[in-house]
């Protein structure tokens, strides 16, 4: 093609506009020996950087995908580290990344050249057994809650994983077993310590700085680092549940009858769908590495009521059914020993309002397609507690969606990521035209704004304002982050 002069301008123009914001939008100083010195000076814990003998231990992260290169790693030990490492972000203008338990898919815990301010030594937890209220410390992963709360027969709605980071899990949302029966995690947050973009040190909860209390229930790290929690926890200590498989063939007619049953089963009862395949522990030997159509179940209600419950479950006549009583803490770290740190992973989402046939036909296509043993999709329901909150309440949009999907490729083998990867985007590229529109945050890679504006829906313009209010030069940018607007 022959360019006329014009056509010339107009091509320089949109060139320089665009490295002019690339540029921008990577501007940060570098970190030197002196800066890290200055740091250490004001600080109370330790401060890695890259040429230190820890720095790639420390630096790892749950996905093994991912290799960020800090220029520092600041381990704070209280509020006040945090404080010191936000205004040492701030006045040396460096690219600032929060670290919680380190579990975010897309990495988004870490940064390239910048600060990291690692949360992990804030590992305080109290539990206050005449309100049934705990505070947690903004570093602790939900295994060490759990373990606290259930001492007390009590538990916060959290994730699937216990190894997973309470903030990060918190500020997107938090979907678990507990959430038709109590809620997201974020409906069972009551407030929040933490540290400000401008250093300063701050309460959020429905009284003091009610907004942004709405802003981090559900809009991730943008608004500060939350140096505390403060949860609403419910008496929860033994459960019924456990996996049912299905041969994957009969995926569609499984899908198709979970999705009339959990839209009227009681709320004590969850479960969420999956294609998988078997791996070699713990289950019996006849089903090791076939693909199938599995739902893992968790009952809260009456346990004396809980094999009726199940009857209609069982009626389905699953291949295979391993479940009963156990300790809530049992069912919170089922699959911890299969989804350790270091693996590759890739994941794709989509939030669902129907399981239709054209939907079940493309869960049989990518579930008998698996590429490698670890590697799973999961449907959890958006029903009962979950979706009795009003879609603008809280930042997490998708109340009304039936379904929070997610395509999940895992291999410990660094040579199968292409393939993980390739099958996730398929999955997802198939189903994506029947979605919702968009996807639950925490289950997201770093996929650019428009996915991040999907995600928020009708919130999101409000979240930008807010976000303009408490961090208006978006100095906590590392996360599906929302551009500051007034
Ligand atoms: P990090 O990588 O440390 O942080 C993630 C993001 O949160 C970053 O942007 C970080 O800046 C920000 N952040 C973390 N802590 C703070 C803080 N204290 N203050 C401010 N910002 C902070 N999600 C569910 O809802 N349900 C599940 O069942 C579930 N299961 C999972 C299982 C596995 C194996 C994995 C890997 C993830 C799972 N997730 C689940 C998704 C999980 O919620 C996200 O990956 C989440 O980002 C992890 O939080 P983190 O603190 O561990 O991550």
């Amino acid at each position: 093609m022959v360019l006329k002069r014009n056509d010339d301008i107009k091509v320089n123009a949109v060139l320089f506009y665009i490295k002019q914001n690339k540029t921008m939008k990577n501007f940060q100083q570098p970190i030197t020996e002196n800066l890290i010195e200055s740091l250490r000076k004001q600080f109370k814990g330790t401060v890695i950087k890259p040429n230190d003998t820890s720095y790639d231990e420390v630096r790892k992260i749950y996905n093994a995908m991912i290799d960020k290169r800090p220029g520092a790693i600041a381990m704070c030990t209280d509020v006040n580290d945090v404080k010191v490492a936000v205004d040492f972000g701030r006045n040396n203008k460096l690219l600032v990344a929060i670290r919680g338990g380190g579990h975010n898919g897309g990495g988004l815990g870490l940064c390239d050249g910048g600060l990291v301010i690692d949360l992990s030594g804030l590992k305080s937890i109290s539990v206050n057994t005449k309100s049934n209220t705990v505070k947690v410390g903004g570093g602790c992963v939900w295994n060490e809650v759990d373990t606290a709360t259930q001492e007390h027969g009590l538990a916060i709605p959290s994730g699937m994983v216990s190894s997973t980071g309470v903030g990060g899990l918190t500020l997107g949302g938090g979907v678990g077993y507990l959430a038709r029966k109590y809620g997201l995690t974020i409906d069972n947050l009551m407030g929040a310590e933490m540290v400000l973009a401008n250093g300063s040190i701050v309460t959020a909860n429905k009284n003091k700085n009610p907004d942004l209390f709405w802003a981090i229930r559900g809009g991730g790290g943008n608004f500060g680092v939350v140096t505390e929690f403060t949860f609403q926890a419910h008496k929860v200590n033994t459960v019924y549940g456990g996996p049912t498989l299905w041969p994957i063939e009969q995926v569609e007619e499984i899908m198709e009858w979970f999705d009339g049953y959990i839209r009227t089963a009681t709320d004590d009862i969850n479960g969420f769908i999956a294609t998988m395949i078997i791996p070699e522990s713990p289950f019996p030997e006849h089903l090791h590495n076939k693909k199938y159509c599995g739902i893992v179940w968790c009952y809260v209600g009456d346990m004396t009521k809980a094999e009726e419950a199940f009857s209609p479950i069982l009626a389905k006549k699953p291949l295979f059914a391993h479940i009963g009583e156990m300790p809530y803490t049992a069912i919170q770290t089922m699959f911890d020993g299969l989804l350790p740190t270091g693996m590759q992973w890739y994941w794709r989402a989509d939030f669902f309002n129907s399981l239709n046939a054209d939907i079940r036909a493309q869960h049989l296509k990518f579930g008998s397609a698996i590429p490698t043993p670890l590697s799973q999709m999961h449907l959890y329901p958006i029903t009962g507690a979950a979706s009795r909150v009003g879609a603008t309440d809280t930042p997490w949009a998708y109340r009304d969606a039936e379904y929070c999907g997610v395509y999940i490729g895992v291999d410990p083998d660094p040579k199968n990521a292409d393939k993980i990867t390739k099958w996730c985007k398929g999955y997802y590229e198939a189903l994506h035209p029947y979605s919702a529109g968009g996807a639950y945050s925490n289950f997201m890679m770093d996929e650019g704004q428009e996915r991040v504006q999907a995600s928020y829906k009708q919130n999101y313009s409000r979240l930008a304002s807010i976000k303009h209010q408490y961090d208006p030069t978006n100095f906590f940018r590392v996360n599906q982050n929302i551009i500051p607007k007034s």
